[in-house]
């Protein structure tokens, strides 16, 4: 079975956003960059499933900048085979990576396609949904557990006040939710190892889709800051701020 898995490249989860100045954009001057936390989880549960000897062929998939290649050689020192790498210096929009996605799985024909949930800097929760439309295969959205039983797959989904398990039939496309696994970190031989790894690049002109966007980024902006909070003495001055300062009760 072939999974095909794909990464994201976005800030590093752990640095302080700015905001340009003309705040025309996120500022990544100098800033650190990752793989999306939820692709790690993806790229991890299709490494164990190659492990569990489920896969036979793992392929990592990027859309963007040539600086995304570390992210799919990342992927690679944590266990994918090969890596294809759709460049382009555009901002892509969700459907846009979903149309060169469909591309790719229409000439790869993975059994199983595993997408983060959410890639954590535009938050949009919406290509692995994309996808699944635009493929017309099954879709198991935010999987904390994933089973795989000849050509069905059993998903189990962290839904508002329970877990939903669901089964679809193969081929299918999993977003995947953040207790599905606990990633590993890539050992130094395996870094060495993924740099002699295939990688190809292609460009959304040889897949045939035209990424020119229908949504437009007119501004963004820093949240307001947020004032420290205070401690009251008693039940009586709590009930005369909110009266009196905060007003929302009268
Ligand atoms: P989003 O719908 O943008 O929140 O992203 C959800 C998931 O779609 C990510 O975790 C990735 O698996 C995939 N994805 C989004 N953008 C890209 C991209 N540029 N390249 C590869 N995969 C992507």
């Amino acid at each position: 079975m072939k999974v095909l898995v794909a990464v994201k490249r976005v800030i590093d989860y752990n640095v302080k956003i700015r905001v340009k100045a003309d705040r025309s954009d996120v500022d990544l001057t100098n800033v650190k960059m990752a793989m999306n936390p939820f692709c790690e989880i993806a790229v991890e549960e299709a490494v164990r499933l190659k492990e569990k000897g489920v896969a036979t062929e793992v392929v990592a998939v990027t859309v963007g900048p040539k600086s995304a290649q570390e992210q799919l050689r990342t992927a690679l020192a944590l266990g994918a085979d090969r890596a294809i790498h759709i460049e382009t210096d555009e901002r892509v929009d969700s459907l846009a990576v979903a149309k060169l996605l469909k591309q790719v799985i229409d000439e790869e024909q993975p059994q199983l396609t595993i997408l983060g949930k959410q890639a954590i800097d535009t938050d949009n929760n919406q290509t692995g949904q994309m996808l699944a439309a635009l493929t017309g295969l099954s879709q198991g959205t935010f999987a904390s557990k994933l089973e795989v039983q000849d050509d069905k797959l059993a998903v189990t989904r962290e839904i508002d006040g329970g877990l939903q398990r669901l089964e679809l039939t193969l081929p299918a496309i999993v977003t995947t939710d953040l207790r599905l696994n606990e990633p590993r970190y890539a050992k130094l031989p395996d870094i060495m190892k993924a740099k002699k790894k295939p990688l190809e690049t292609k460009s959304p002109e040889d897949l045939g889709v035209d990424i020119a966007s229908k949504v437009s980024l007119l501004q963004v902006e820093t949240p307001a800051e947020r004032k420290g909070g205070i401690k009251v003495g008693s039940v009586d001055e709590l009930v005369d701020k909110l009266k009196n300062e905060a007003k929302v009760i009268s």
